[in-house]
């Protein structure tokens, strides 16, 4: 069965998407578009989806009977609007991260959702798709022993002007935040946020680099050492220590060249260049779900987690050095 995929939102992943769909992934076809940038939806129906409808607003794409499911890939703030109108369209649903700007917000999603009855949205927390990941996660639940410390980074080359502290959190750790709740099975207590001097390259709205301590109920301590203007990659690191041994992530595939009386790995310098598998394979599994009416994968619970996360997160940076609690609320029967 071919499902016929609606994108709102035809920007960078967007556009990424609909070509991964259209020209990569079996099982769907994208039969309609939106953006508050018709030019940009133009330019997508033009090079990727010659059968893609434009539509003039996102509410019209879903409410439309050619359109089996929806992918939300706007700008971040738009999303809950969006994912609500699928639910009450009862129209499956993938949605990029953030599922929405506030806990407030990805509570309504939840809330709407368990009123349905049935999942209906997937969150595009990709990095549980990766093959690196997967296998880290093998090794953490059957190799290793009990977890009792993660150290992990995030580093990216640069980030634009715009980008300031608290997007450090929101954007960028958001990532980590979901992948350490599935990789160790556990949820955050706590979190604190520790500043360094500011690295020379920062921009004047941002203090980089930081340092965010998460403890979690089953006591693990994660360090995430955030960069985003380290210069010289995109570079992703998680190591996890164990009671009998650690396991550590492993590096992207790079050859290793003996070049100029030195030993050489590159390292990638792209986000889309180190996740494109697992962009691939967590559309795949929509598909897939959506063809059976469903949606399987990352759920709005582990959106509405990472949301109240994040949150304690940015807080914990307004009060450097200070423990501050995640409190979860309980987790409705439908995500267990
Ligand atoms: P982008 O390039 O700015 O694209 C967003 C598009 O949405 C733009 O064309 C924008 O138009 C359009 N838009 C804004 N408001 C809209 C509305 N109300 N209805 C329909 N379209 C609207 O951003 P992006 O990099 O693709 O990011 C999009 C989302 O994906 C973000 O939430 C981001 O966090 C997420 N993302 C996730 C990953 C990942 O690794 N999973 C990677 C990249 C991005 P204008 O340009 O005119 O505003």
């Amino acid at each position: 069965m071919t499902v016929r995929v609606g994108v709102i939102g035809t920007g960078a992943i967007g556009r990424d998407h609909a070509r991964r769909i259209n020209q990569v992934l079996a099982g769907g076809e994208i039969v309609a578009l939106s953006d508050v940038n018709r030019v940009s939806a133009e330019k997508v129906k033009a090079e990727i989806a010659p059968e893609g409808e434009i539509f003039e607003t996102g509410e019209a794409l879903i409410a439309s009977p050619k359109v089996d499911v929806v992918l939300v890939t706007s700008w971040g703030a738009t999303h809950e609007q969006y994912v609500l109108a699928a639910i009450a369209a009862r129209k499956p649903c993938f949605c990029e991260k953030p599922l929405a700007t506030s806990a407030d917000g990805a509570k309504r999603i939840v809330d709407a959702e368990v009123a349905h009855g049935k999942r209906l949205v997937q969150v595009g927390f990709m990095r549980r798709y990766d093959v690196g990941y997967v296998a880290l996660k093998q090794s953490v639940s059957s190799r290793i022993g009990a977890p009792i410390l993660v150290h992990a980074a995030h580093r990216n080359p640069t980030v634009p002007e715009q980008y300031v502290t608290p997007m450090a959190i929101h954007d960028t750790l958001i990532h980590e935040i979901d992948v350490f709740r599935w990789l160790l099975d556990d949820d955050y207590v706590s979190a604190r946020v520790l500043f360094p001097r500011k690295a020379a390259r920062s921009h004047a709205k941002l203090r980089d680099p930081q340092v965010v301590l998460l403890e979690t109920t089953k006591g693990v301590l994660i360090d995430v050492e955030i960069f985003v203007n380290c210069r010289y990659g995109y570079d992703i690191q998680c190591e996890v220590v164990g009671e009998d041994g650690i396991a550590k992530l492993p590096e992207p595939m790079a050859v290793k060249m003996r070049l100029d009386a030195t030993l050489q790995n590159s390292i990638l310098t792209d986000w889309k260049d180190r996740f494109i598998d697992s962009y691939d394979v967590e559309l795949r599994d929509f598909l897939k779900a959506a063809a059976q009416g469903g949606v399987s994968g990352p759920t709005s619970w582990d959106g509405y987690v990472a949301a109240i996360a994040s949150d304690a997160c940015v807080t914990a940076q307004e009060r450097e050095g200070e423990a501050v609690a995640i409190a979860l609320p309980a987790r409705p029967a439908l995500y267990n």
